[in-house]
C-alpha cells in the first residue's frame, strides 16, 4: 500500500487543570489512507474531538507524532483542513453564501472564483436559491449543509467532522447521513467522521476506527466491506449487523 496520507504514532494527551491532570488521549496509532471516509466512533467524553483538534493543528499534545502528506503533496494545516462541528457556527449577520466563502476569504483566495465555487457547492448541498437567505430563515438541517458547504469552499484535502449531525432529529440524521455519502461520492475528499452513534459510524464509514472510553485508545480499526452507494436498506443487512454488535461488544454494550 502507498505511503498513508495521515499517520499518527503514539500520540498521547494530557489535560492540566490547576489541581489535577487526566490523560484524554492514551497511545493512538492510526493511518487513514487518501480518499477515505472514516468513521471515529467512541462513547462521549473519551477524546474524540481532542484527538481531531489534536489533528487539525490546534492542539498540543505530550508525545506520539503527527505526519499529513508527504513531500510530494505538503500539508498545510491552515489552507488543507476543512472543519464542522456539532454546532453549524453560521455567522447571523452573514447571507448564507456570505458565510460558505468564509474559510476562502480568511485565507485570501481570489473572491470572483470563490463565490462561484460556493454557489456550485451550495448546490452540491441541495441549497439552491438560499444563497442570499439569512441563518435564521433556514432549519437546522438546511444550516448543517451550509456549514459543509463551508467546509469545502477553500478545496481542502482533509475534511475534519465533529459529530455533524448530533444535534439533529433522528429522520433528518439519516438524510444527511445519506447527503454526506453522495457529497463524499462527488468532492472525492479524505473525511474524519467523529460520532458516537454505533449504527452511523458504519452506515457512512469506508473504515471505522473504535476508541475506547476515556482515555481514547484505539481499541479496534477495520474496513467496512459494504457497498456505495449506500441507502437505509443496507442496515438490515447481516453484514451491518455484524459489523454493529462488533463495536457494541468491543465498548462493553452486548
Ligand atoms: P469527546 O469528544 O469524545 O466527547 P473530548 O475530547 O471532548 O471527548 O474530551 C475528552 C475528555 O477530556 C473529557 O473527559 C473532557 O471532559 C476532557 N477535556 C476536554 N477538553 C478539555 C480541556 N480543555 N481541559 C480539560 N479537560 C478537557
Ligand atoms: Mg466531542
Amino acid at each position: 500500500m502507498s505511503q498513508p496520507f495521515i499517520h499518527l504514532d503514539k500520540i498521547r494527551k494530557t489535560y492540566r487543570t490547576h489541581d489535577q491532570e487526566f490523560l484524554a488521549v492514551s497511545d493512538v496509532t492510526l493511518d487513514i489512507q487518501e480518499g477515505e471516509l472514516v468513521s471515529l466512533v467512541g462513547p462521549s467524553g473519551c477524546g474524540k474531538s481532542t484527538l481531531l483538534k489534536i489533528l487539525a493543528g490546534l492542539h498540543g499534545f505530550d508525545s506520539g507524532t503527527v505526519d499529513i502528506g508527504s513531500l510530494e503533496n505538503p500539508f498545510t494545516p491552515g489552507r488543507d483542513i476543512g472543519m464542522v462541528f456539532q454546532q453549524p457556527l453560521l455567522l447571523k449577520w452573514r447571507r448564507i453564501i456570505d458565510n460558505v466563502v468564509l474559510p476562502a476569504e480568511i485565507i485570501g483566495l481570489p473572491k470572483k472564483e470563490t463565490y462561484e465555487r460556493a454557489r456550485e457547492l451550495l448546490h452540491m448541498v441541495g441549497l439552491s436559491g438560499f444563497e442570499n437567505k439569512f441563518p435564521y430563515e433556514l432549519s437546522g438541517g438546511m444550516q448543517q449543509r451550509a456549514a459543509i458547504a463551508r467546509s469545502l469552499v477553500h478545496d481542502p484535502k482533509l475534511v475534519l467532522m465533529d459529530e455533524p449531525f448530533g444535534a439533529l432529529d433522528a429522520l433528518t440524521r439519516e438524510k444527511m447521513n445519506l447527503e454526506l455519502l453522495r457529497i463524499w461520492g462527488e468532492s472525492r475528499k479524505t473525511i474524519i467522521f467523529v460520532t458516537h452513534g454505533i449504527q452511523e459510524a458504519v452506515f457512512v464509514g469506508s473504515k471505522v476506527v473504535v476508541l475506547s472510553a476515556r482515555p481514547a485508545r484505539m481499541v479496534d480499526h477495520f474496513s467496512v466491506d459494504l457497498p456505495y452507494p449506500r441507502n437505509l436498506e443496507l442496515k438490515t443487512h447481516e453484514a451491518f449487523g455484524e459489523y454493529t454488535r462488533r463495536i457494541y461488544k468491543l465498548l462493553g454494550m452486548h
